[in-house]
């Protein structure tokens, strides 16, 4: 293990910056936009950009609430320290798709995410979205880097068959999906996969802000969180399947997912039992869980994680207060391994949802887009820029 490494292989800052130096041979960072940057969602975006090696953040856009205003004014903030000091002053822009950055980031509402990236695309910009409305198309990568990077191609037919130049969607999958296909990869790798049962119990923080009214989940819980069982069931299905050169064909897995919503603030728990194709013993199965390791390529990703699956041996772990801030929110965190009288094993699973399942997933995606070549320099034209809006004192 480096010295420079934790025990999870999550780099330092020190190895960050020294590994860090940008890709292709590119002399400036790139310029990031962030949609939705008011949200909880893009306030992690904003605050995981402050300092990045790769990305400089250079504008935000949000609703009409918002827009016109400076962002330390529009946002409520809800993370712990200040704003970072490059975004408070930016002025916050409208979803027109004229803004002075090389790609965006996508964090808006579902209600207005889908024909605004689809904006974005088509005038040339790069969209990283986390929003579920284009997760499914045919022609966009639903993407974990460490699970299907090899998705990423099928951006070239998606540019072809839209008319896209130069613009594309690439998004990350839904909060709870991302922790459980992090976890399944490496079981499906090792031994092969038949049918998956998960129950989840979800952060109120997965909903937004201000989400669900305090009223309804204090000391309690909601066991249905709408669309959410649908995701959990597909979206699987075409992160571990292939794309054959022309289209995505599913893992054809067999899958049941429960949500339920619980007072929890941050840190998707699952309850998840797995039938393997190829028997196995519990031992065999936490090996190849804690041996999951990410290629070179990968590892070189500044957000990126040496071994992303982190087993825990204590009989009462993994639990969202103590463990959710693993691997800097980016480890899918697993406990109680054991064998299960249904299926062949189960485990107890938690994931960050708003690093691992919404901003550390879109920048991890992002490096990987910019390691292989995917990010250019835009030049803004004069007719492209958006008109100055009067910004609050
Ligand atoms: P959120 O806190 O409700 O933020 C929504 C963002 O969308 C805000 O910036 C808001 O701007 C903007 N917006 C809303 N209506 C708009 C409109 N009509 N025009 C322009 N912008 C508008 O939601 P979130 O939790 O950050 O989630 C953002 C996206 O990521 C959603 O699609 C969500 O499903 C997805 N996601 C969330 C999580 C999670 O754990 N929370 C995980 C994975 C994926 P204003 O502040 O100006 O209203």
């Amino acid at each position: 293990m480096s010295p420079h490494s934790s025990e999870n292989g999550v780099k330092s800052g020190m190895a960050q910056q020294a590994e860090s130096s940008l890709p292709g041979g590119a002399e400036k960072k790139w310029r990031a936009g962030v949609l939705g940057a008011t949200g909880l969602v893009g306030q992690r975006l904003v605050k995981l950009l402050a300092g990045h090696p790769w990305f400089e953040l250079t504008e935000v856009a949000a609703s009409e609430r918002s827009s016109g205003k400076n962002y330390s004014e529009a946002v409520r903030w809800h993370l712990d320290g200040p704003i970072p000091e490059a975004a408070r002053s930016l002025a916050v822009k409208s979803l027109d798709p004229s803004l002075d950055c090389d790609f965006v980031f996508s964090a808006l509402d579902s209600s207005v995410a889908g024909s605004a990236e689809e904006n974005f695309a088509r005038a040339g910009y790069p969209v990283v979205s986390n929003s579920k409305n284009h997760r499914m198309d045919p022609d966009v990568p639903l993407l974990i880097p460490e699970v299907n990077a090899s998705h990423l191609e099928a951006i070239h037919t998606q540019q072809k068959i839209r008319g896209y130049d130069g613009g594309f969607i690439v998004t990350n999958p839904n909060c709870s999906t991302a922790g459980l296909v992090l976890v399944l990869k490496p079981l499906a790798d090792a031994f092969g996969l038949e049918k998956i049962f998960v129950v989840t119990l979800q952060a109120v923080s997965g909903a937004g802000y201000p989400g669900v009214a305090s009223m309804d989940i204090h000391a309690n819980v909601i066991p249905f969180i709408s669309g959410e069982e649908e995701k959990m069931e597909s979206e699987p299905q075409k992160l571990l399947g292939k794309w054959d050169g022309a289209r995505f064909i599913d893992a054809g897995l067999g899958l049941s997912a429960h949500c339920n919503r619980v007072s929890v603030l941050e840190g998707h728990l699952e309850c998840i039992s797995v039938s393997l194709k190829k028997i196995a013993c519990l031992k065999e199965v936490r090996e190849a869980l804690r041996n999951f390791e990410v290629s070179a390529e990968l590892a070189s990703l500044p957000s990126a994680i040496r071994h992303p699956v982190v087993v825990l041996d204590g009989d009462d772990r993994p639990q969202p207060r103590r463990d959710v801030h693993a691997g800097n929110g980016m480890a899918a965190v697993v406990g109680r391994v054991r064998e299960c009288p249904l299926l062949d094993i189960k485990l107890t699973l938690l994931s960050h949802n708003l690093v691992r399942g919404a901003a550390g997933a879109a920048l991890l995606n992002a490096e990987l887009l910019a390691a292989r070549g995917f990010l250019n320099r835009r030049v803004q034209t004069e007719g492209e820029k958006q008109l100055p809006v009067p910004v609050t004192q």
